[in-house]
């Protein structure tokens, strides 16, 4: 999206985009955005640049349960204001950044708002089970027979302490406990 920054009508102009398919840096299981679809209204004077207006899109991201690819549709409201003079960015604390030349790319602001609206935990469906703790099944698809899979945090551990050939009991080597008696 090109926003002519200097020749946009008094009344403001609108500017409607989608954008097929965005790679995004991987970030908290984040995989990318798909058919993103933007809709804004432009206004400039001589200082500053505002745009309103929605987006909506898909965002493709591996589920924190259970590690699953899902989609998930977001929505997000866009209001952004950008400065075209350095006086207007030092008097304004809420601008963007200032857009330098007669053209502006609002994409990395739009992106941003959009990937605000993620929850803080990204579940398939709100009941997702998950992987076992143990055997790595994904318990969605199917229980697994593991018999420490609802047990509490501390049964696993003893199972992955069996699993190494170290007897759960044993709190530290020979050695030691001779060391400590005679203290
Ligand atoms: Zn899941
Ligand atoms: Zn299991």
């Amino acid at each position: 999206m090109e926003i002519p920054v200097h020749h946009l009508p008094p009344e403001g102009r609108d500017f409607e985009e989608t954008w097929p398919h965005l790679t995004l840096e991987e970030k908290s299981g984040l995989r990318g955005l798909h058919t993103v679809h933007v809709a804004v209204v432009a206004h400039a004077d001589r200082e500053r640049l505002s745009l309103r207006g929605r987006v909506e899109g898909q965002v493709l991201l591996h589920c924190s349960r259970c590690l699953a690819e899902f989609e998930m549709g977001l929505t997000a409201a866009i209001d952004c204001t950008y400065a075209l003079t350095h006086d207007y960015l030092e008097h304004d604390p809420d601008v963007e950044r200032l857009v330098e030349g007669d053209r502006l790319d609002p994409q990395a602001e739009i992106v941003g708002e959009l990937l605000a609206e993620l929850p803080i935990q990204t579940l398939c469906r709100p009941d997702c089970q998950g992987l076992c703790p143990t055997c790595g099944t994904d318990l969605n698809q199917a229980p697994c027979h593991c018999p420490t899979a609802a047990g509490s945090p501390f049964e696993i551990l003893k199972t992955l302490r069996t699993k190494r050939g170290e007897p759960p009991r044993q709190e530290s080597p020979p050695g030691v406990d001779h060391g400590r008696s005679q203290a």
